[in-house]
């Protein structure tokens, strides 16, 4: 599944289209894209690993969630046309609920789990069900620290839990827990202030980066080329994954030697090394 930066990864590309008119149609029907046809696009943006996209003087928001399946690809006209729109519709690949042409773009939304129009009301209340999300500049981290230190559930399963922080999840939750040496069973009660400070910004800095990189960097070594990469303004080769639990199981860990564990904990399976996690 998709988490968080590759969701505000999606909404970036589509941003190119933010300011031209687009034909909008839903070749599977799922969508009522006729409402957004010959309007301009306002904004796209990522709410955890929630899409919302909205376009001038339209009332209605369209809702997208992607969760296993889903995907969105923006692609350039290999031409400039002439007009604001391409002359022809491109044929139908794959189980499209979402197309948008622009002067320069084709975006297309597959396979979403949801998509959907919402009202003001239902972007509000959507927001409202999400924790602060480490990726955008209005997240509030003291509503996460209050939600997990007001709960007995492990910290493992507060962290994917998008009510407490959206946009995390399996890879981030295990590499994350890992690199702060945190047990994932203890209580979200026993998380204290600094412990609870760390974890966020370790989120908000390896999000930011997996959100430039288009993947999810945790390796330090890994991390440093990575920026510097970005820093030249270049792309990020997709680099070998070099993960300390995740998807390690009986596999030594590279910190402490200790044979890395699995075990599900929600609806997921949890990585962690119980050499070096201790609280
Ligand atoms: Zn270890």
């Amino acid at each position: 599944m998709a988490e968080g930066h590759a969701v505000h990864g999606m909404a970036g590309r589509l941003r190119q289209l933010a300011g031209q008119p687009v034909r909008s149609s839903s070749p599977n029907g799922a969508l009522d894209a006729a409402l957004f046809d010959e309007r301009v696009v306002a904004d796209a943006q990522a709410v955890g690993k929630h899409l919302l996209v909205s376009a001038v003087d339209v009332p209605l928001t369209v809702h997208l969630h992607l969760a296993m399946d889903g995907a969105v690809s923006v692609r350039r006209h290999a031409r400039a046309l002439a007009g604001a729109y391409p002359r022809t519709e491109p044929p139908i690949h794959g189980n499209v609920a979402w197309r948008l042409l622009s002067a320069t773009h084709h975006a297309e939304v597959t396979d979403p789990a949801v998509c959907e129009l919402l009202d003001e009301d239902g972007v509000l209340a959507l927001r409202a069900r999400l924790g602060p999300d480490p990726l955008r500049d209005d997240a509030d981290p003291d509503l996460a620290r209050r939600r997990i230190q007001n709960s007995r559930r492990p910290i493992g399963a507060l962290l994917i839990d998008q009510k407490v922080i959206a946009g995390i999840g399996n890879v981030y939750r295990a590499e994350l827990l890992h690199r702060a040496r945190l047990d994932p069973f203890t209580p979200g009660h026993d998380i204290d202030d600094d412990t609870f400070a760390a974890l966020w910004q370790d989120a908000v800095d390896l999000m930011t980066l997996g959100l430039g990189a288009g993947w999810i960097v945790t390796d330090e070594a890994q991390m440093a080329a990575a920026r510097e990469v970005l820093v030249r303004g270049e792309r990020v080769p997709r680099w070998p994954k070099r993960y300390a639990v995740y998807g390690r199981a009986g596999k030594p860990c590279p910190v402490c030697g200790t044979t890395v564990r699995a075990e599900r904990m929600g609806l997921q399976r949890l990585f962690w090394c119980p050499g070096c996690q201790h609280s």
